[in-house]
């Protein structure tokens, strides 16, 4: 579903990303570790061409989306966007829109839906992240673990084949964390091809296929959890789970 191979990005003399190749299959889930610094937005970025690598390639859903050397062009970029869903740390919610306007005007902008076929979707998506009897409040009134809801049934919206989770949970209350984690679960439960940046560990542990361990630009560790989490191969990756779990 998703390839990457040898994907390089250098940022002024900083190679940050040193050659990361990464094969997703569908309905697979994949958790992104790793210490600050190392590159793993800039690597999840660069899946959906938010950050245009220096060399490598990358082919999501059976199309060549990128090849260093070679520009690709806008609509492919658009395109993929469509099929490549993202949810950021911050949430990026329009401030002055409702919640179930938020997630309407992606839909009428990327795909031209009515504004009826749009609601039904918009109501569909709120419901099934928990939000049936918010979608009418701003922004202001609801809490992070919620707006970050709505940032994710905004994503939803779009129908995407694959999702990019960056820290999701990361600019949320501990206690409203559970929330958001629920609904990224029940996600991965429905088959979602999903991958996760995340400093949830045990999140990690129970939802992931497979856990890749960044450090420095590298891939050090790739496996499923009960390998990489609970008995990891490299000292890195086995300091990285002894600090944070
Ligand atoms: P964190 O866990 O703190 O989010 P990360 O693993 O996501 O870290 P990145 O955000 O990918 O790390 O950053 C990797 C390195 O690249 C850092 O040194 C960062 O300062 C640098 N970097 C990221 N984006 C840019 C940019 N647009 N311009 C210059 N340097 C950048
Ligand atoms: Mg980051």
């Amino acid at each position: 579903t998703l390839s990457a191979k040898g994907i390089r990005k250098t940022f002024g003399e900083k190679e940050i990303l040193r050659g990361i190749d990464l094969e997703v299959h569908e309905g697979e889930q994949i958790a992104i570790i790793g210490p600050s610094g190392s590159g793993k937005s800039t690597f999840i970025r660069c899946l959906n061409l938010l950050e245009t690598p220096d060399g490598g390639s990358l082919e999501v859903l059976g199309q060549q989306v990128f090849h260093a050397g070679t520009k690709t062009p806008d609509r492919s970029v658009r395109e993929l966007r469509k099929q490549v869903g993202m949810v950021f740390q911050s949430f990026n919610l329009f401030a002055t829109y409702t919640a179930l306007e938020n997630v309407n005007l992606a839909q009428r902008r990327s795909l031209g839906r009515s504004l009826a076929e749009a609601t039904v979707r918009s109501h569909e998506l709120l419901e099934r992240v928990g939000l049936q009897d918010h979608m009418h409040k701003h922004p202001a009134q609801l809490s992070g673990g919620q707006q970050q809801r709505v940032a994710i049934a905004r994503a939803l919206a779009l129908d995407p084949k694959i999702m990019l989770f960056d820290e999701p949970t990361s600019a949320i209350d501990p206690e409203m964390r559970i929330e958001v984690l629920h609904v990224m679960r029940d996600l991965a439960q429905s088959g979602m091809t999903m991958l996760m940046v995340t400093h949830e560990i045990q999140f990690a542990e129970e939802a992931a296929d497979r856990v890749m361990f960044i450090a420095d630009g590298e891939v050090l560790e790739i496996g499923p959890p009960a390998q990489v989490l609970s008995a990891p191969q490299h000292p890195r990756t086995q300091r990285f789970v002894q600090a944070v779990g």
